[in-house]
C-alpha cells in the first residue's frame, strides 16, 4: 500500500524538465515551439534543454515549408525580416507540377490561396463546364497567374508575415537550424548542450529517468522528445517501436540532391517549388535568393542511381548548360518510407524523421514537426500520471495525419495517364492504393470534393484536392441541381469568377517579382506586427 502510494505521488508530480535530443530543424522548432507557450526564459516553472551530437550531422534538406510556418515563427517571436536574411529564405506559394499526367510539358498548379467564396460555394462545381478552357487554378485564384510572372505574394509595405495571397518559404535548411538554435538560445531561455546520447537510464515501469551522454555524463528528465532524425535513438533504437513501412504504396525511397548556383545575379525566383515527373520518381527544384536546390527523388526497385544521375544532368542542361549540368556531384540520400508504430511511449515523443519520413512531395515533413510540437506543447501532461491519455490520442491523431497524408500523395500518382515504365504502371495499379483514397475517388466521380468529404485527421484542405484532382484532368459527373438553387448558385459563381479576373490583374499590377522583393530586405524591412 505504502509502495502504491509513493508511486502515485511520484506519478503526480508535475512535470518539469523537457529533454529535447538532436538540433535539426525538428529539435529546435519543438524546443521554439514548447519554450516560446510555457515561457521558459520566464522560468515559469518548465526547463527545456536540447542535446545535439557533435557526430552527427543534421540531414541539411528539407527546403519548402507549408504556410503554416509564418504563424509558427510568428509565435516563437522570430522576425520574418531577419528568418529571410538569415535563412536565405524566398517566398513559396505552392507547387507546379509538370509533365506529371503525360510525360512533356503539361503542367498544373496547386497553389496554397484557396479557391475565392472559399466555404460558401464549391466553384469547382462550376467550373467544370468550363474544363476545356480555363485551368481549375487559373479560374478560381490569382496564385498561379502570379508564379507563372514570378511575383511575390506581398509588397514592401506589406507587415510582417501577413501576405496579399497565402505563402510559405523556401530557405536554406542548414541555416534555418542555425537561425533557430541562437533564437531559441538567445530569445527563449532553451539550455543547448552539444553531446552525443550513448545509452538510456531505465526508470519504474520502463521511462526513461536519464540519458547516458560522451561528456555531460546523466542527463534526467520527465519527458524525453527523440528529434534524432534517423537515428531514432530513443523511438526506434531504445523503445524498438518498428516502422509501419509505406513503400506498397509510395515507392520512392532514395534522392539524389544537388545546388545550383543561378548563371546570373537577376536571374528570376520561381514562386513555387517545381515538380517534374521523371521515368521513375521526379525532381524537384526551389529557388532561393543565391541558388537553386534541386533533387531527384526515385524509387530504388525500379531504376539505378546512375540513370537517375543521368535524368538529372539532362534536367539541369536546360538552365545551365552541358556543360556546368556534367560537372555536377549530386548528394545522395536513402530512406525507408514509413511512420513510427506509435509515437509517444512512456515518457517519450518522436518527433520529425525519427518519428516517420515519406518521400518529400508536398513537402509534409516541417509541418508535421510544427503540428506534432503544437500538440504536445498545448497538451503538455500536468504529470506523469496522466501522460499515457495524452500519449493515446497523440498517437491516434497522428496515424490518422500520416495515413491521410500518405492518401493525399498516392492522389499524385494514380491520376495519372503515364503508363510507359514500370513505376508508372505499377504506380497506377490499383492494388497500390489505400482503401481510403479509393473510396474517395468513387464517391468524386459524382461529387465534386468539398467540406464534407474532409475527415477529422486530414492535414490538407478540400480545395487541394480539387487543385491536383482537376489539375490531373480527373472528371466529375454532379448530379444536376433543381434549376431555381442552380440559377441562384450560377450567378453567385460567376461573381466569384469575375472577381477572381479583377483580383488577378490588380495583384498582378501591383506585386513586385520575387527577386526585386527579396533584394530590398537587404536594405528595408517588413513593418513589425
Ligand atoms: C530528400 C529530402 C527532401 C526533403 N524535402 C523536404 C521539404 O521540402 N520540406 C519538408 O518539410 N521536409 C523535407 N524533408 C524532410 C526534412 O529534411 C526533415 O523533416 C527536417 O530537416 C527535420 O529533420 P530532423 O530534425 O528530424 O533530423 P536531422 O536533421 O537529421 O537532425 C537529427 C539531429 O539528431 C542529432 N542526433 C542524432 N543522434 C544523436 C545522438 N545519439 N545524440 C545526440 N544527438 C543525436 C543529430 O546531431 C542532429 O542534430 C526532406 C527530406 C529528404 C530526405
Amino acid at each position: 500500500m505504502a509502495n502504491e502510494n509513493s508511486i502515485s505521488t511520484l506519478n503526480a508530480q508535475p512535470l518539469k524538465k523537457i529533454v529535447i535530443v538532436g538540433g535539426g530543424a525538428a529539435g529546435w522548432l519543438t524546443a521554439g515551439i514548447i519554450a516560446a507557450e510555457h515561457l521558459v526564459d520566464k522560468h515559469n516553472g518548465i526547463e527545456l534543454v536540447v542535446i545535439e551530437s557533435p557526430d552527427v550531422a543534421t540531414i541539411g534538406v528539407g527546403e519548402g515549408t507549408w504556410p503554416s510556418m509564418r504563424n509558427t515563427l510568428k509565435k516563437m517571436g522570430v522576425s520574418e525580416t531577419d528568418f529571410i536574411r538569415e535563412c536565405d529564405a524566398s517566398f513559396k506559394q505552392g507547387s507546379k507540377f509538370i509533365g506529371w499526367s503525360r510525360p512533356g510539358e503539361e503542367f498544373y498548379y496547386h497553389p496554397f490561396t484557396l479557391p475565392e467564396g472559399n466555404n460558401d460555394i464549391n466553384l469547382a462545381a462550376h467550373w467544370l463546364p468550363f474544363r476545356e478552357t480555363i485551368s481549375f487554378a487559373d479560374a478560381v485564384c490569382a496564385q498561379s497567374h502570379l508564379s507563372d510572372r514570378y511575383l511575390a505574394p506581398k509588397q514592401l509595405t506589406t507587415p510582417e508575415f501577413a501576405g496579399n495571397v497565402n505563402y510559405g518559404y523556401h530557405l536554406n535548411a542548414g541555416k534555418f537550424s542555425q537561425f533557430l538554435q541562437k533564437h531559441c538560445i538567445d530569445k527563449l531561455g532553451v539550455t543547448h548542450l552539444i553531446d552525443h546520447v550513448t545509452g538510456v537510464n531505465s526508470g519504474e515501469k520502463g521511462d526513461i529517468s536519464a540519458l547516458i551522454t560522451k561528456i555531460n555524463g546523466e542527463i534526467n528528465g520527465d519527458l524525453f522528445i527523440d528529434c534524432t532524425g534517423f537515428a531514432s535513438r530513443l523511438i526506434g533504437e531504445h523503445y524498438q517501436i518498428p516502422l509501419v513501412e509505406q513503400s506498397h504504396i509510395l515507392f520512392n525511397d532514395s534522392a539524389l540532391a544537388v545546388q545550383i548556383p543561378y548563371s546570373n545575379p537577376d536571374e528570376p525566383i520561381a514562386s513555387c517549388t517545381l515538380s517534374t515527373a521523371q521515368d521513375s520518381g521526379w525532381i524537384w527544384d526551389i529557388g532561393l535568393p543565391t541558388r537553386r536546390g534541386v533533387g531527384h527523388v526515385f524509387s530504388s526497385a525500379h531504376t539505378q542511381d546512375d540513370e537517375v544521375e543521368k535524368n538529372l544532368r539532362v534536367y539541369l542542361e536546360a538552365s545551365i548548360g552541358k556543360a556546368a549540368a556534367a560537372n555536377i556531384t549530386p548528394r545522395k540520400l536513402s530512406f525507408t518510407p514509413g511512420y513510427r508504430a506509435k509515437f509517444w511511449h512512456k515518457n517519450c515523443v518522436a518527433v520529425g524523421i525519427a518519428a516517420g519520413f515519406i518521400e518529400p512531395l508536398e513537402a509534409t515533413a516541417l509541418v508535421l514537426i510544427e503540428l506534432s510540437a503544437q500538440t504536445i506543447s498545448e497538451q503538455l501532461p500536468a504529470n506523469r500520471a496522466v501522460m499515457d491519455i495524452t500519449a493515446k490520442r497523440f498517437n491516434n491523431k497522428f496515424a490518422g495525419n500520416w495515413q491521410r497524408i500518405i492518401e493525399f500523395l498516392k492522389l499524385h500518382y494514380v491520376l495519372s495517364e503515364r503508363r510507359d515504365t514500370e513505376y508508372w504502371r505499377d504506380h497506377c495499379n490499383p492494388t497500390t492504393m489505400p482503401d481510403g483514397l479509393r473510396e474517395q475517388l468513387e464517391l468524386w466521380r459524382y461529387q465534386v470534393p468539398w467540406k464534407h468529404d474532409i475527415r477529422g485527421d486530414e492535414m490538407f484542405p478540400w480545395a487541394s484536392y480539387q487543385y491536383v484532382l482537376y489539375g490531373m484532368g480527373f472528371n466529375t459527373l454532379p448530379r444536376a441541381l433543381a434549376k431555381r438553387a442552380a440559377q441562384a448558385e450560377t450567378n453567385a459563381a460567376n461573381r466569384l469568377f469575375n472577381e477572381t479576373v479583377k483580383k488577378t490583374s490588380v495583384a498582378v499590377a501591383n506585386l513586385p517579382t520575387n527577386r526585386y522583393l527579396l533584394s530590398k530586405l537587404g536594405e528595408f524591412s517588413f513593418q513589425k506586427i
